[in-house]
């Protein structure tokens, strides 16, 4: 059974009880795209998956461009509180740094790939984003380059929301 009589018995304004947990069936799953100006500017992508989000660094940022194939590195899951953060990471932490939010939106995976845990195991998703910048279909596939530790390709699909000219992210400033 749901958690509803739980949440109908409870004002969690006024109980330290924890509030259930809403669960992506309740509400739609976030993406975000953080623009991390680090040693060198990247992009980190990430999805929220099962409560946290996974996450890739893209060196030139998503395409919506199809014709765009972007070498995405799968990093560590990030809590999904990180969906939020901009800032600057101080000198001498990990990833110093500004983070900017680029993107942001919601997202769903293809029917075909609804087990997002075991497409991602796979190495194949196929996904739709619906943010300000990043619109429509999309796919993620594993491409395990010898010289680059988890390497994935990050690539728009072919629907109405491409763009068919050149698409560099890193001349589309973030969101303010
Ligand atoms: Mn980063």
């Amino acid at each position: 059974m749901s958690l509803k009589e739980y949440a109908r018995k409870r004002d969690f304004d006024h109980t330290p009880e924890p509030a259930p947990k809403e669960s992506a069936g309740h509400r739609k799953q976030i993406f975000v795209v953080q623009e991390h100006d680090a040693r060198s500017l990247h992009f980190d992508f990430r999805l929220e998956v099962n409560g946290v989000l996974k996450s890739w660094a893209v060196p030139k940022g998503p395409s919506m461009n199809p014709e765009d194939k972007r070498l995405a590195i799968e990093t560590e899951d990030h809590p999904l509180s990180y969906a939020h953060f901009e800032g600057t990471i101080p000198e001498g932490e990990y990833g110093a740094g500004t983070v900017r939010i680029w993107d942001h939106g919601t997202w769903e995976p293809d029917r075909e790939h609804r087990n997002v845990e075991q497409s991602l195991e796979k190495g194949v998703l196929d996904f739709f984003l619906h943010g300000r910048k990043l619109d429509g279909e999309f796919i993620l596939i594993r491409t395990d380059y010898p010289d680059v530790k988890n390497s994935w390709m990050l690539q728009k699909k072919k629907d109405d929301e491409v763009v068919t000219k050149a698409y560099d992210a890193r001349k589309i400033p973030a969101e303010a």
